[in-house]
């Protein structure tokens, strides 16, 4: 019997998970797109049978993308590059103080910059393709749904159903992102799925919602020279340490972003057709009655994402998902509560919503049920980075939540400003850089909470969580010998001091 891999958007981390499977099953299921390709000795050895079923449904506006799931094609990769852009204006600017010189006026090219970007993510989308083919995994853009036990209809985009049958199935649909449910949103409104490939520069934009999503794109297209606004419900990167939040949202503030707090908008309205036109967005306050207007030409919704659990048939076959948000919960193993159909990725309830840990969790899923492998996916002390304009890389736990958990009387916390000496020559923001690392005193000191503000701050934090997995204690990270003048360098002896309580 086959393996089917389900897959309507879910990240590119499926497209390797599909090569292993391929390598080690015999099932369809429908989604995947990125692992590690194991030898075709592993294959033979298994002779499984391996099928991805993946669709795009459509944005409102009608936008939809090819191979690889969000995280390729509207996430992680788009961002990172337009983060990239931005930062290169600002290195343009930095540059004269350098000593180049250069006359003309600089302008960004909106188009230059999303055409380059799309080509890169089309060359993408077809190293997937020609991956899956070269491990023998038969891909289908069509939408799975299950029918039955061991069987879903393929659906594609010409209406043609198929029904396939297998063995086991692993769901990695992902997430699509949440309208605001007001008059005009669907009508009027992009989101990330439409942001990266817009065919016209976005102009005058009002960015709603404060998490990842809404902060990044917001930071981006303020550093392309665009007139921003983000419009926050609450508070920004709930779930985040807060201290640091804060740090970012003054960044962004001095650096011309503007804010609107405690507001959210109740209606958009066309006010005049074009690319972009004019919107009015109409928000009221969170707080009292106070209503607000405001014109922009884009309004982008980052509000959070939605899992795609709800029409791919899980009630035909009792997968039970938390009918509140949509999410699968599974065990220590990604099994549901069906045996036969596993679940990774975004859809996962409490789980983490980044690539690779879906990856990891796919690898070591394949692993156990092919190769005779144990390991679990340790869901604990995930690296990630928030690639804002002053990027944030964090490991482990919030202050907030090490309070929580250990408390406030067990933990020490030490932390610095800094000032990347690239930053100086220029003169610019002393003094906003920061890191901040976390203790268990009643551990040895161990190191449970690792954040720093600042340039490259993903590259940063990525050699920090290895140690931290390793068990780093405050001890061990004094006595290692910086790298000096780095950033990085903050992070260890004597240049973090304690906090005063
Ligand atoms: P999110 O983390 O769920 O945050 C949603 C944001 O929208 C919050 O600020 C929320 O405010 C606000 N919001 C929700 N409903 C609203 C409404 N009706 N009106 C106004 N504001 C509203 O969503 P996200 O930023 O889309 O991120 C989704 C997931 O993608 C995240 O969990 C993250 O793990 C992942 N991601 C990762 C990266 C990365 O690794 N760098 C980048 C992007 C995304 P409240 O705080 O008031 O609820």
């Amino acid at each position: 019997m086959p393996i089917f891999f389900l897959s309507s958007f879910f990240s590119y981390c499926m497209h390797r998970l599909i090569q292993k499977i391929n390598d080690c099953l015999a099932v369809p299921l429908q989604i995947i797109h990125y692992y590690l390709i194991k030898s075709h000795k592993e294959a033979a050895k298994y002779e499984k049978k391996v099928m991805v079923l993946d669709f795009v449904a459509p944005t409102p506006l009608g936008n939809s993308w090819g191979l690889g799931g969000t995280c390729v094609n509207v996430g992680c990769i788009p961002k990172k590059l337009m983060h990239q852009a931005a930062l290169l204006g600002q290195a343009l600017q930095d540059s004269r103080k350098f000593g180049w010189q250069f006359t003309e006026e600089v302008e960004h090219n909106w188009m230059t910059m999303t055409e380059s970007v799309q080509n890169y993510i089309g060359s993408l989308n077809w190293g997937y393709r020609v991956a899956l083919r070269e491990k023998n995994v038969t891909y289908e853009n069509a939408y799975g749904e299950f029918v039955g036990p061991h069987t879903v209809k393929a659906t594609n985009k010409r209406g043609v159903e198929k029904l396939y049958t297998a063995e086991r199935f692993l769901i990695a649909t992902g997430e699509r992102p949440r309208y605001l449910d007001i008059p005009g949103d669907k009508e009027y409104c992009i989101s990330s799925d439409d942001l990266f490939s817009l065919p016209y520069c976005p102009g005058k934009t009002l960015v709603v919602g404060a998490s990842y999503v809404a902060l990044e794109c917001a930071g981006f297209l303020a550093g392309l020279g665009l007139d921003v606004t983000i419009m926050v419900r609450s508070i920004l990167l709930r779930g985040f340490d807060q201290d640091i939040a804060n740090k970012i949202g003054e960044y962004m503030e001095e650096h011309g972003i503007n804010f609107i707090r405690e507001f959210v908008p109740i209606k958009v309205e066309q006010i005049e057709e074009g690319t972009p036109g004019r919107l009015k967005v109409i928000a009221k306050s969170t707080k009292g009655n106070q209503i607000i207007e405001g014109e922009y030409n884009t309004v982008l919704l980052a509000i959070g994402r939605d899992a795609c659990t709800r029409k791919i048939g899980l009630d035909k076959v009792g997968v039970k998902i938390n009918e509140k948000t949509g999410k699968i919960p599974v065990n220590d193993e990604e099994q549901t509560n069906v045996p036969y159909i596993y679940a990774v990725g975004d859809i996962l309830e409490d789980k983490l919503e980044l690539t690779p840990v879906a990856i990891q969790a796919g690898r070591l899923l394949v692993q156990r049920l092919y190769a005779g492998a144990t390991s679990k996916c340790d869901y604990v002390n995930v690296p990630t980075t928030v690639f804002t304009p002053l990027e944030y890389g964090a490991c482990g736990y919030s202050e907030e939540a090490a309070v929580e958990k250990f408390g406030e009387e067990n933990i020490e916390v030490y932390h610095s400003h800094f000032w990347p000496l690239e930053w100086t020559v220029p003169s610019r923001d002393n003094n906003k850089c920061y890191a901040k690392i976390i203790c268990n005193i009643q551990d040895n000191e161990r190191v449970i909470g690792f954040h720093v503000l600042g340039p490259n701050a993903g590259e940063v934090t990525q050699g920090f969580a290895a140690a931290i997995k390793c068990g780093m204690t405050k001890e061990q990270l004094d006595s290692t010998i910086g790298i000096h003048p780095v950033c990085a360098e903050v992070c260890i002896r004597s240049h973090l001091i304690a906090q005063l309580s």
